[in-house]
């Protein structure tokens, strides 16, 4: 497969405000590279005033890039689970690799938060959940190379605006339905 991050590297000279030029990449964050980073999201600042993690950090680390050499440019947003809300690079969020499957999971029912995933472990820890009886707040789970792409950002946000977190519970559903 090829890298799914767009490049669109070209210079950019900061010595407007910045007396050493330094080069700066511009990166294009397309759909199906954000898709990778949605599973990251727990939460945003509009809907949890703890989140403190620059979108963009998380960025870094998927593309493996630097902050202070990288920008980065969402070809569209991603969305927040809970809030619906729009997440641009700058926005904060509560990053979810934080946690452990079994540890986020409890998070999630803690807190009352649907959880987006598309780790085969964490599957399994809310399967074995359900089987012994445990609760949990709902699962998302979309296969990385299953889900259709253009449709799952649309799927995620109607999600969060539309349904309500008792529905969810105990509920593993599948992306894209
Ligand atoms: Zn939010």
């Amino acid at each position: 497969m090829s890298d799914p991050v767009e490049r669109n590297s070209y210079s950019m000279s900061r010595d407007s405000f910045d007396p050493s030029p330094e080069k700066i990449d511009i990166i294009l964050i397309g759909q199906a590279f954000l898709f990778r980073a949605q599973p990251r999201i727990l939460s945003c600042e509009a809907c949890n005033p703890d989140a403190e993690i620059p979108f963009d950090w998380i960025l870094d680390q998927l593309t493996g890039r630097s902050g202070s050499t990288t920008d980065y440019v969402l070809q569209l947003p991603a969305t927040c689970l809970q809030c619906g809300g729009e997440i641009c690079e700058k926005t904060l969020v509560d990053d979810a690799t934080r946690l452990d499957d079994s540890p986020l999971l409890d998070r999630t029912t803690e807190l009352g938060r649907l959880l987006f995933s598309q780790d085969k472990d964490l599957l399994k820890v809310a399967t074995e959940r359900r089987r012994t009886g445990i609760t949990f707040a709902g699962v998302i789970y979309a296969h990385q190379l299953r889900v259709t792409i253009g449709r799952s950002p649309e799927d995620l946000e109607l999600i969060a605006k539309a349904t309500d977190l008792e529905e969810w519970r105990n509920r593993v559903e599948f992306l894209p339905f």
